[in-house]
């Protein structure tokens, strides 16, 4: 069998999801949420005034920053959804122009109410809001523009994007399966499991993507007891730049042959299937060799530095830097979104990149103007700084707006702030073991048990999940004094 120049096609099954999308949206305690996704995490300035106007009009005003760089509007009324998808798509943030036009947003919404819309508009419709799900490819927010970086992978993402969005048989993809395009970037995000990672890895012939399945790349670090440790899943093999969209292609199409039904992430079907025929089988798709090579074995890639995403650092192109600062709580209102567009736009490239850190970068800013920038984004209370306890705490929706929530998250997260002490790293309060907010595993991580009261996780790989639990029921007064005392010593709670 070999796919390589043949078409190869089978009817489009869209899975169900309950994740929010463009096109779904997905009711919360709070009203209902509408996630936007945007490529790279890329958010012009013109579109940011059209999420802040599109939020007031017809939500609660409150946007958040996702940990894969999307934003989502929060809080959306009962009966504004059409006029919100309206406004978002019209201001280009859906899925590839063309597959949405506008006589199809009331029939989205007739979707939702479960009416009946006619056979064709709800094909067109799943084809709209399968190819906005599969929007997954997560890259550096300083992508291009990274001095560390060892490839620009700008226009590869361009070209995964669009092949992820145009291929039919895509729509089977569940909404969460996601890949993970690294070019060797010091600002990176290396904790996210995604179910194809690619990395930028310097051969003496040039540049190569290694490229493992359903992991992390690995990156030499030491854990949180001071080992050696090189967390991550090991690379199979390495193609050239160009191979790239061919090579996700195949891996897609082949999780897409070999999957059972229920198999919805890559980590399902190396369960069932040994990576050696899961590779055989990407093969026939392709035209070019996939050699395994024994030395990526041990292969890993340069450490990466998360703090990068705050405050001013230079760029690759001389006199050039970025600034970003952490909304309280990932969350922004539509006066602060404004007001970041205006400072890109006046200082910057009149972009704005969200981070998976929740936070928010602005790239291409002249020397001289870094720090009228940074003043600008500690106004509108953003955390700049990485001593700032905002900029280390992360909290998912909570009572508030999650029926599950065993506590109102956000609020004591805030109370939290001003307890923390300045050695504590980061720390994430969860409603529940869903871990919404953190698609990683946090250094410590409060799980609400009760209102008000929390159990304590530390991060040690020698525990799933969140960690070892290291106490249990306390009070954000006991969680601070805790976190102080664990901070000071690892092995003390
Ligand atoms: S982590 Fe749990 S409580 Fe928090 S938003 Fe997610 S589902 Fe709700």
């Amino acid at each position: 069998m070999n796919h390589a120049s043949s078409s190869f096609v089978t009817p489009v099954t869209a899975r169900p999801s309950a994740c929010p999308g463009l096109l779904r949206i997905v009711a919360a305690l709070d009203g209902g949420i509408c996630r936007v996704k945007l490529p790279g995490g890329v958010l012009r300035s013109t579109e940011a005034r059209a999420i802040a106007e599109a939020s007031e009009q017809h939500a609660a005003g409150v946007i958040e920053v996702t940990n894969r760089a999307n934003l989502q509007i929060r809080g959306v009324m009962a009966g504004h959804e059409a006029a919100l998808i309206e406004t978002l798509v019209n201001a280009g943030l859906g899925p590839t122009a063309g597959l949405i036009d506008a006589a199809n947003y009331g029939a989205a919404v007739a979707l939702d109410a479960s009416t009946a819309p006619t056979a064709s508009t709800t094909t067109t419709l799943l084809a709209a809001s399968a190819a906005d799900d599969v929007r997954n490819l997560m890259i550096s927010p300083s992508a291009g523009r990274d001095p560390q970086a060892l490839f620009d992978t700008r226009a590869l993402a361009a070209q995964i994007l669009a092949l992820l969005q145009s291929e039919p048989r895509f729509a089977a993809l569940s909404p969460k399966f996601a890949l993970l395009l690294d070019g060797g970037e010091q600002l990176a995000m290396l904790d996210h499991p995604h179910d194809v990672w690619l990395a930028a890895t310097a051969a003496p012939e040039g540049v190569r993507f290694a490229f493992g399945l359903a992991g992390c790349p690995p990156v030499a670090r030491a854990d949180d007891r001071g080992r050696n440790a090189k967390p991550g899943t090991p690379a199979l093999a390495a193609v050239l730049p160009s191979q790239v969209p061919a090579l996700v292609n195949a891996l897609l199409q082949t999780f897409l042959d070999l999957a059972a039904p229920d198999d919805t992430r890559m980590r399902h079907l190396l369960a069932a299937h040994p990576v050696e025929a899961v590779l055989q089988h990407t093969q026939t798709y392709l035209d070019f060799p996939l050699n395994r090579d024994p030395a990526l074995a041990d292969w890993h890639r340069a450490p990466a530095d998360a703090s990068l995403r705050l405050g001013a650092h230079p760029q690759r192109m001389a006199g050039t830097w970025q600034a970003g600062g952490q909304p309280p709580l990932g969350r922004l209102d539509a006066a602060t979104l404004r007001a970041l567009a205006t400072i890109a736009e006046d200082s910057g490239d009149a972009t704005l990149h969200m981070t998976p850190w929740q936070s928010v970068l602005l790239p291409d800013i002249a020397a001289h103007a870094t720090a009228s920038v940074l003043t600008g984004l500690a106004a509108l209370g953003l955390a700049c700084k990485a001593t700032q306890p905002l900029a280390r705490l992360i909290a998912c929706a909570g009572s508030t707006g999650c029926a599950k929530s065993q506590a109102d998250t956000k609020a004591d997260a805030l109370h939290l702030a001003a307890l923390l002490p300045t050695t504590v790293e980061q720390v994430h309060l969860s409603g529940c073991p869903r871990s919404c907010a953190a698609a990683h595993r946090a250094p410590y991580t409060l799980l609400a048990v009760a209102p008000r009261h929390y159990d304590l996780y530390r991060r040690d790989d020698d525990h799933p999940g969140f960690g070892q639990c290291v106490a249990h029921h306390l009070t954000i007064e006991q969680a601070a004094d805790a976190l102080a005392r664990l901070a000071r010593s690892p092995f003390d709670a």
